[in-house]
């Protein structure tokens, strides 16, 4: 099978594209290296021992889109590539719309115009909104709270329209928890830009010295210990579903919604420990106030996953602890070195 995966460089791409590799199908990776470095490829070629194509095409340059899929036998697509930080889709929601929407209507007409109809869709959870309890099932109530939601609930929609006006269209969205992690290697990982904003890199930054002292935000949430839950899963449990969900895309017409979780919440204080005793490293951390637009508590109910995919998370919290911790350890300062 011939996958085609846009934003095969980024952080859950790279680690998509491995497991495609080992499981023996043909890759075609589309990047234009936005927010991903050239050297991932050379990291998925050495842990793989195999190749693939790669074109560094923007999805909203439609001409060199098109020549993509002449000159490949395209069967299917995963789409990862999006911009994906909400303060900065806050900031420039006319970039977010622009480069996530057109990016993604674009290679939908590219797709038909060269027949190939089975797409996998990179969403999440924040399609929940604050969701009335948890655990989340997938037919919970949608809405969203700032333009990089706005932009995946849109998509979505968009998808479900076109499958519900050409019948041969296949769709598989997968709605993504929290993923944490890196590959056992070491050699692919999360590379946020400057200070990072999410609470695992945050964690493995404080823990190697790099960053002073984690800021908690909130303690005062309705939660075991007041602080933030959320469903963290590893990345390569994340990339494994992939898979499952490409051969259903292709095995079944229409369009289907997946919760892609553990079904476990952890705080953030939970974190903390599970880090320290995965690594025997101290994070220093203090109470801040809750950040703008957070929720307390998030998690997912995986069951249709499960049920339809065959697919259920794998590796436990502090193996996700130690293989972010290894990824740190070796690439202090990410891509960069
Ligand atoms: P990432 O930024 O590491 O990867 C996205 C990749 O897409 C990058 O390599 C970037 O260069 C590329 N890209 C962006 N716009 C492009 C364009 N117009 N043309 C070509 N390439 C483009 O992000 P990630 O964490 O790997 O996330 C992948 C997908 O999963 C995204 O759509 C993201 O919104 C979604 N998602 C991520 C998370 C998360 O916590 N990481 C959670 C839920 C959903
Ligand atoms: N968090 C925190 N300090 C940080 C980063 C995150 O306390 O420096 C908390 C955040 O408030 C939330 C949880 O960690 O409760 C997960 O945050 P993250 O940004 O990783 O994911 P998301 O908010 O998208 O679920």
């Amino acid at each position: 099978m011939k996958v085609l995966v846009t934003g095969g460089a980024g952080f859950i791409g790279s680690h998509t594209v491995v497991e495609l590799l080992n499981d023996g199908r043909e890759v075609i990776i589309v990047d234009n290296f936005v927010n991903s470095k050239p050297v991932v490829l050379d990291r998925v070629r050495k842990i793989t021992g195999k190749d693939f194509k790669f074109y560094q095409v923007d999805l909203l340059d439609r001409d060199s889109l098109e020549k993509v899929f002449a000159e490949n036998e395209v069967d299917a697509v995963i789409h990862f590539a999006g911009l994906k930080a909400v303060g900065e889709s806050v900031e420039q929601p006319l970039r977010y719309y622009h480069n996530n929407l057109t990016g993604t209507l674009i290679l939908c007409e590219v797709m038909a115009k060269y027949g190939v109809k089975n797409i996998v869709f990179s969403s999440s959870a924040t399609v929940y909104g604050k969701p009335k309890c948890v655990p989340i099932k997938e037919d919970f109530p949608l809405s969203t709270t700032n333009p990089y939601g706005e932009t995946k609930l849109e998509i979505e929609r968009i998808l479900k329209d076109v499958t519900i006006a050409d019948k041969d269209w296949s769709v598989s969205i997968l709605r993504y928890f929290n993923p944490i992690g890196a590959h056992s290697s070491g050699l692919i990982g999360e590379d946020p830009k400057g200070i990072p904003n999410n609470l695992l890199p945050y964690v493995a930054q404080v823990a190697s010295g790099k960053l002073e002292c984690l800021s908690i935000y909130g303690n005062d949430y309705e939660t075991r210990d007041g602080t933030g839950v959320r469903d963290f899963i590893h990345v390569v449990d994340l990339a494994k579903a992939h898979l499952k969900a490409l051969d259903r895309t292709v095995a079944v017409k229409g369009i289907d919604y997946y919760n892609i979780g553990t079904g476990n919440g952890y705080s953030v204080l939970e974190i903390v420990k599970a880090y320290e005793e995965a690594t025997g490293k101290k994070v220093k951390y203090k109470f801040a106030p809750r950040r703008a637009g957070d929720i307390g508590e998030c998690y997912a109910d995986p069951t249709k996953a499960e049920k339809l995919l065959g697919w259920k998370a794998e590796k436990d919290i502090y193996q996700m602890c130690k293989d972010a911790a290894h990824w740190q350890e070796l690439n202090p300062n990410g891509y960069e070195d």
